[in-house]
């Protein structure tokens, strides 16, 4: 049902997936950068159109919203929810003998931000598996949440201005919303608060934000890009919210003053549970490390490792 040329691709339909180069038709999992690319003819969610359009500018698509199959190439497509980011879907591709399910990047726990993930069984199972050891396990999301929300909370009583750190699409979105729920009005750079509008657009509402001129009165919180600066800020406690933060060095590595490991990535645990729940014949992995396609055989699957390795790729 497919090859690999310098990428994925569903042979009868000749649609690349998720390639970062230019192609004649594309099917585009979520709108991350590393997904996209300013294809001639792209397939994807209403809403990861809506984003892509914004990242790279208005371009032919072909809308597939989820759990409606269209028939396309020869192919019966229909996305499912991937709990990654807003509008990010898994792609089930059947050809009337078999079926496949991409999963692009994705997570089962619940988002405030994006639906959450649906799994359907497949005959084949095409996987992210970014958080592939057996140490990649994430404590649950809502006690991280809960931290965060004090962090915030504690600085701001310090008189502090708590600047979050967040990916642009999605993770800063979801910062947002969980501290705007808490009665924490954010500021955001004019990079997450582009992508904010769009989510708006989307039906998604985030609170009380604004855009970050430089300033936060009392009460504030900022978020902004990884690794920004944000020297016009005299007291500022720097907190990041990534996968990575799993590693107990990561705050020194990111140079901020706390890492909390909030993901939008399936953990090692989720991901065998994604493949228990699919029950495929045959699982790919992507993304990954080679000792979760072993792992995967030990416990009686038929896992094989797909096109190369990409580490420290994560958005
Ligand atoms: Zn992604």
């Amino acid at each position: 049902m497919f090859h690999w040329d310098d990428g994925l691709k569903l042979t009868r339909a000749d649609l690349a997936i998720d390639i970062r180069r230019r192609q004649p038709r594309a099917f585009l999992s979520h709108a991350h950068a590393d997904h996209m690319a300013r294809h001639e003819y792209a397939l994807c969610t209403p809403e990861t159109e809506a984003l892509y359009h914004l990242r790279l500018g208005r371009r032919p698509t072909r809308r597939l919203p989820y759990r409606q199959p269209v028939d396309w190439g020869g192919l019966r497509l229909t996305t499912f929810p991937a709990g990654h980011c807003l509008g990010s879907a898994m792609l089930l591709a059947e050809d009337g003998r078999q079926s496949l399910l991409y999963t692009g990047d994705f997570k089962l726990a619940e988002s405030v931000t994006a639906e959450r993930a649906e799994l359907v069984c497949a005959d084949i199972l095409i996987m992210e598996s970014t958080f592939g050891r057996p140490t990649d396990r994430l404590p649950p999301r809502d006690e991280v949440i809960g931290h965060l929300v004090r962090l915030v909370r504690q600085t701001l009583a310090d008189g502090a201005v708590p600047v979050v750190h967040a990916y642009v699409l999605g993770k800063g979105q979801e910062v947002t919303r969980l501290l705007t729920d808490q009665g924490i009005p954010v500021l955001q750079h004019r990079d997450v608060y582009a992508v904010s509008r769009a989510y708006e657009t989307c039906g998604v509402s985030l609170g009380r934000y604004a855009r970050f001129e430089g300033t936060a009165e009392p009460g504030w919180a900022v978020v902004v890009p990884p690794r920004a600066r944000t020297a016009s800020l005299s007291r500022a406690v720097h907190i990041a919210v990534t996968g990575w933060a799993l590693d107990p060095s990561a705050k020194y590595r990111l140079r901020v003053d706390h890492a909390l490991p909030l993901s939008d990535h399936a953990d090692y645990n989720e991901l065998i549970e994604a493949v228990e729940r699919v029950d495929p014949r045959k699982v790919y992995c992507t993304h990954g490390p080679e000792s979760f396609v072993d792992r995967l055989c030990e416990l009686g699957f038929d896992a094989a490792p797909l096109g190369r390795p990409a580490q420290g790729r994560l958005f």
